[in-house]
């Protein structure tokens, strides 16, 4: 049972019945890493914010309609030039670590550890960054790694650029000390993780698989999580144990053209209208909690282990649930607490992107404004609930237009709306007259996945200890590791198959990452890292 010796220990510990789905604290507490002292020291932070901010200057975006890295598209230049960044700034990886360069612009580094047969750890992270839409706005230019007193500025400090910086100065560092690891450390760095990392992260993926089959990965760390945070009296640390699933669900309208001035009742305008009304005025989605979600266990943890004169009472109350009303009450009670709550434990929709009228590019509307839109088209970005599913989204969407169509006599996918509702999604051919069609579809590019498999956080689980160790050795042994959801995505989609120990965690306290990252925090990373590497758990 969760049990520890530390005075803030909650009136609820071992009463909870579900208490042992959750690893209690190390204990004894792992101890601050050998190295504090020296990241503690000016020199060393100064140092690391000048590494960060030399890396921020090298503007390394991903753009969603960048051409593949075989097409020399200019636009990735500057990773190279980062590539020449890093060699420089961290030799003794380079030197140590067999730099390998994946699919011209991500980057794979092993170190060898001294004992073979264990199964390597991996920490991965992305090169790239998000454009900038309105560099005028910023406060310091985004590409040019300002740093003043107390933050590294600029795009990519924060995300994801911290992390790899982090990693490699732990590792360079660690170098410098003579250090070899029992286990080996693969460094997997990729190009491309905010257009998907098609171009990187699987790449990486097809390496790492070759060289250790599936489940060779002993863990795998990559960025996420929600941060450290000092909740109702107690130092959380929340890692991402599991990330929701995707999908771009898209609706197109389709019914013949023509002339304004002798319009139909209802046009593909209209009707998609219809279509976007029903889907944000319906409740399709709800928050749905179950003992194996790990939100369950993160309340789990606040009961058991925050101050309990803070715990607010629906917490520990809600955590003895123990039947489908009970848990339904605790879901739809933490839904209740704000946006982000809710959509950790419930599907998202959201109508992103609206096409609609002919020759939709122009911006000559005069031109086209007299002609009735053949096609009508909208994009409803969908994040899937981990219990759910794309096929059971696929089927509540369609349950929500089938009636539309038919009231307008429209076809779905090219078949009568009354028989698809049990079709599969392929499209047959029309069976009865129309005036047009629905068409379904649920995203391209690979903008598509399931929710992720859940990695472990029960006390039998060594990779959650080693984890939960780090987080006490770089931020405190009062540190309770819990697990948290991911409701964006990340890399890690291309890694379920190298093990099941996948953790997305930055480790940084709340409140320091903004548009700009607090140099502390780095600070903190490394030590995180040089636990990670050093730890004896596995
Ligand atoms: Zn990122």
């Amino acid at each position: 049972m969760p049990m520890d010796s530390s005075p803030n220990l909650g009136a609820y510990a071992g009463t909870n019945p579900n208490s042992n789905v959750l690893a209690p604290p190390p204990s004894p507490p792992a101890q601050p890493s050998n190295w504090t002292n020296i990241y503690a020291t000016p020199e060393y932070r100064e140092l690391s914010a000048r590494r960060l901010a030399g890396a921020v200057r090298v503007p390394t975006v991903s753009y969603d309609d960048i051409l593949p890295p075989e097409q020399d598209d200019p636009r990735w230049r500057p990773f190279e030039d980062l590539q020449v960044y890093l060699r420089k700034t961290f030799p003794l990886v380079h030197t140590h670590g067999s730099p390998q360069i994946i699919n011209r612009y991500s980057l794979l580094y092993t170190l060898p550890g001294s004992q073979r047969s264990l199964k390597p750890l991996v920490l991965a992270g992305h090169l790239d960054v998000v454009p900038v839409p309105t560099p005028s706005i910023w406060q310091h230019p985004p590409f040019s790694g300002t740093i003043d007193a107390d933050y590294v500025h600029g795009r990519g400090s924060n995300d994801d650029k911290n992390c790899v910086i982090g990693i490699l100065s732990a590792l360079e560092r660690l170098l410098e000390g003579g250090w070899i690891g029992r286990r080996g450390i693969v460094l997997a760095f990729g190009a491309d993780e905010e257009i998907g990392g098609f171009y990187g992260a699987a790449h990486i993926f097809s390496a790492l698989l070759s060289t250790y089959r599936p489940n060779g990965i002993a863990m795998l760390v990559d960025e996420g999580g929600s941060g450290v945070d000092t909740i109702y009296g107690r130092d959380f640390a929340v890692p991402g144990v599991v990330e929701k699933g995707r999908t771009n669900f898209v609706v197109e309208v389709d019914t013949s053209g023509g002339h304004a001035s002798t319009p139909p009742t209802h046009t593909s305008i209209g009707v998609l209208a219809k279509i976007i009304t029903a889907i944000e005025d319906t409740p399709i989605f709800h928050p749905r909690l179950s003992a194996t979600n790990p939100i369950y266990a993160y309340l789990t943890a606040l009961s058991l282990y925050s101050n309990p004169a803070q715990l607010p009472s629906w917490i520990a109350d809600g955590v003895q649930a123990s039947t489908p009303a009970e848990f339904q009450a605790l879901a739809e009670k933490f839904a209740a607490q704000g946006a982000h709550e809710r959509y950790l434990l419930q599907t998202s929709k959201a109508a992103t992107v609206l096409v609609a009228g002919d020759k939709v590019s122009s911006l000559d509307v005069r031109r086209f404004s007299n002609s009735l839109a053949e096609q009508a088209k909208v994009t409803i970005n969908t994040r899937v609930e981990i219990s759910s599913s794309i096929h059971e989204v696929q089927s509540t969407y369609l349950s929500l237009i089938a009636p539309i169509a038919k009231q307008y006599s429209l076809l779905v996918n090219g078949a009568s709306p009354t028989n698809s509702l049990s079709a599969s999604f392929s499209s047959s051919s029309p069976t009865t007259s129309t005036i047009g069609n629905i068409t379904l579809s649920y995203g391209s590019h690979g903008s598509l996945h399931e929710p992720s498999p859940q990695a472990p956080y029960d006390a039998k689980s060594v990779a959650w200890t080693v984890l939960a160790r780090a987080n006490q050795a770089a931020f405190g042994p009062q540190v309770v590791t819990a697990p948290g959801l991911m409701t964006g995505g990340t890399d890690t989609r291309h890694y379920w198959n190298l093990t099941k120990n996948i953790y997305r965690w930055t480790p940084a306290r709340a409140g320091t990452r903004y548009g700009a990252h607090d140099v502390d925090e780095k600070i903190k990373l490394v030590m995180q890292m040089d636990e990670v590497s050093t730890d004896e758990g596995f």
